[in-house]
């Protein structure tokens, strides 16, 4: 194929050497040099004897001006016209085409050809295949090996591809090959016919002509699936279409392109039959251009979404998996995300759970402590209520006595009862306070005046205890407010005077004093038991927060562990140490005062 080019290309230099000097139309003296350009299908040496007629005849009639004919391939022709090296073209109808739409060639007359009936239905594809050959229709061809002249060759190629592709076999994919032979397409027919391909797409005609001039034998080769064109005396496989045009180009004198299409409708009709009519309409091969959307619907190609496919597949294909990743990625991502808030939401409802199994835990080991202290307290209390009741009794067995005695004076009787009163409202509301401190309640959190709380506390504690001594120094301070639950800081408070009771009898000092001190410090209240009891041995240090721990043989060992948890809850702490003079223990709380736990 190169070669070929090379040769058209090396003619076409040498014909026109010394009259192309310049591009636009070369003259020698009054002589003016006019070139055409034929597309030479049949070879170069072919292009002279075929147009020569045609040469002479213009010379004839446009005197003064010198014809003469370059013979090319499509490629080489269609860049003469882009060089202006060439001023007229004859070729295909469908290359016409194309030059019409990329450099604005325009055809001054169409070819008559003695084998068909108008110009406008006169070449076609002939696809050839051996007379034996078991092929019938045009879908036979699929899957077998074909030759065509080129991909641009109009009669070679192009018209026998959109039949093709209407009989449902797509030429670029269907086949098992196709082979571009390039010109003289002749070797296609020998080809074909020599069995190196099944078949052979040629403009039609051709085969008649090889026959009639020897070149084949008759019997050897047959047009596949002949169509029924009634005028054409050729057998052709496709529908039919203009024949080749004369055609000006853009540069082309206008005066000259006229007087050449004037002579060519005069040309009279040659020997075999050759003539130029009025230049046909070439619209359907702009037709067959869409449908295989080539030459100036090339465009279409490359966005079908075939097309797309085959150029890009690559592309897509690493889209695809990426798509695919990334999906699989978030499916993943998404499932361990569902499946850790699933743990995460199960592990906090467990927290919730043991939290409230703790708080009720918590709670009711405060309410058996409380009971406990109560117990211990009981017969206090009992005595604490004595005293309110023996008053009552005395104040109303004295009313009794005066109303025996008839002294009715109403003064001395109002007093007597309302000392009952005031005498009952004090057991009820000492028998109200013990209700409070033995209920099982949640614990309530309410600003309280520490001092006033422990206070009553100690009150409670040395109304139990007449035996013990307490001394209470309260300081010189404000009241103090702390956030708790004043009867939780009732409950640690008897728990250490309990204590520092116990340790002061076991060591035989139950009449020694205990000192409760309480002492404002920035940011917190600081609260001391101090007693002068059997204090404790180093090793039981360790162990004296910890549940259970106890040393004595009714004690249940819980007291300091909750009481503990009770001032840590209120965000404080509870300590304790042996006092300096080894002589007893020192039990301290301290507590965050309300103002900076507010912030305030
Ligand atoms: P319980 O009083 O039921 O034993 P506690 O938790 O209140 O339970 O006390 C635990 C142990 O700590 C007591 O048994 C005692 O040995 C020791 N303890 C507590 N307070 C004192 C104290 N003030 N002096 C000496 N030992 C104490």
């Amino acid at each position: 194929m190169f070669l070929l080019r090379q040769i058209f290309r090396i003619g076409a230099l040498l014909m026109g050497l010394g009259l192309l000097l310049h591009p636009s139309l070369a003259g020698t003296g009054n002589t003016v040099t006019v070139r055409i350009g034929v597309l030479a299908y049949k070879g170069a040496e072919a292009v002279q004897e075929d147009w020569s007629h045609v040469r002479d005849w213009l010379e004839a009639g446009i005197p003064d001006h010198r014809f003469i004919l370059l013979g090319f391939d499509q490629a080489g022709l269609t860049r003469a016209v882009q060089e202006h090296s060439v001023d007229f073209v004859i070729t295909n109808s469908g290359h016409y085409v194309a030059l019409e739409n990329s450099d604005g060639a325009s055809r001054i007359a169409t070819i008559e050809s003695p084998w068909a009936l108008s110009p406008r239905q006169s070449i076609g594809s002939a696809i050839v295949v051996r007379k034996d050959a078991r092929l019938h229709t045009l879908a036979d061809l699929a899957g077998k090996h074909v030759l065509a002249v080129g991909p641009e060759a109009f009669g070679g190629y192009q018209i026998a591809a959109r039949e093709l592709l209407q009989a449902g076999v797509d030429p670029e994919h269907d086949l098992a090959s196709l082979q571009f032979t390039g010109f003289p397409v002749q070797k296609i027919v020998h080809a074909v016919r020599a069995g190196r391909a099944d078949a052979g797409i040629i403009r039609t005609c051709l085969l008649e002509q090889m026959i009639s001039s020897g070149e084949i034998g008759a019997g050897e080769l047959r047009v596949l699936a002949p169509i029924d064109t009634r005028g054409f005396r050729c057998q052709t496989s496709s529908r039919l279409y203009p024949d080749w045009p004369f055609a000006a180009l853009r540069h082309t004198p206008m005066e000259l392109s006229k007087r050449v299409a004037m002579a060519l409708l005069a040309m009279p009709r040659t020997a075999d039959g050759y003539s130029w009519t009025i230049p046909s309409d070439y619209q359907v091969v702009g037709e067959l251009f869409r449908e295989l959307r080539i030459g100036p619907y090339a465009y279409l190609r490359l966005w079908t979404f075939e097309g797309v496919l085959r150029r890009y597949w690559g592309w897509m294909l690493l889209i695809l998996a990426l798509l695919v990743v990334w999906a699989v990625h978030t499916v993943r991502v998404e499932h361990l995300v569902s499946q850790r808030t699933r743990a995460l939401r199960d592990a906090q409802e467990e927290q919730r759970r043991m939290a409230e199994e703790a708080r009720m835990r918590q709670a009711t080991l405060d309410h058996t402590a409380r009971l406990a202290i109560l117990g211990e307290m009981a017969s206090a209390i009992a005595h604490e209520l004595n005293q309110p009741l023996a008053a009552i009794r005395n104040f109303a067995r004295g009313i009794q006595r005066r109303i025996a005695a008839g002294r009715l004076e109403p003064a001395p009787l109002l007093e007597g009862s309302g000392e009952i009163v005031a005498q009952s409202e004090r057991a009820a509301s000492i028998i109200r306070n013990i209700r409070a401190f033995a209920q099982k309640r949640t614990a309530e959190q309410k600003s309280v005046d520490l001092i006033a709380v422990l206070g009553e506390a100690i009150a409670l504690f040395t109304g139990a205890h007449p035996q013990a001594r307490v001394i209470w120094q309260p300081g010189a301070a404000q009241p103090a407010r702390v956030m708790a639950d004043p009867v939780k800081i009732q409950q640690v408070m008897l728990n250490l005077l309990k204590n520092a009771l116990d340790a002061q009898q076991t060591a035989g000092h139950a009449q020694e004093p205990i000192e409760v001190r309480f002492r404002a410090e920035a940011g917190s209240c600081l609260v001391t038991v101090r007693d002068s009891g059997c204090g404790l041995e180093p090793e039981q240090f360790a162990h004296l927060f910890e549940p259970f721990f106890t040393t004595k043989a009714e004690g249940l060992g819980l007291g300091l562990s909750l009481s503990k948890g009770i001032i840590e809850s209120l965000g404080g702490t509870l300590s304790a140490a042996a006092n300096d003079d080894n002589a007893g223990l020192t039990v301290w709380f301290s507590l965050p005062r309300e103002e900076l736990q507010g912030g305030i």
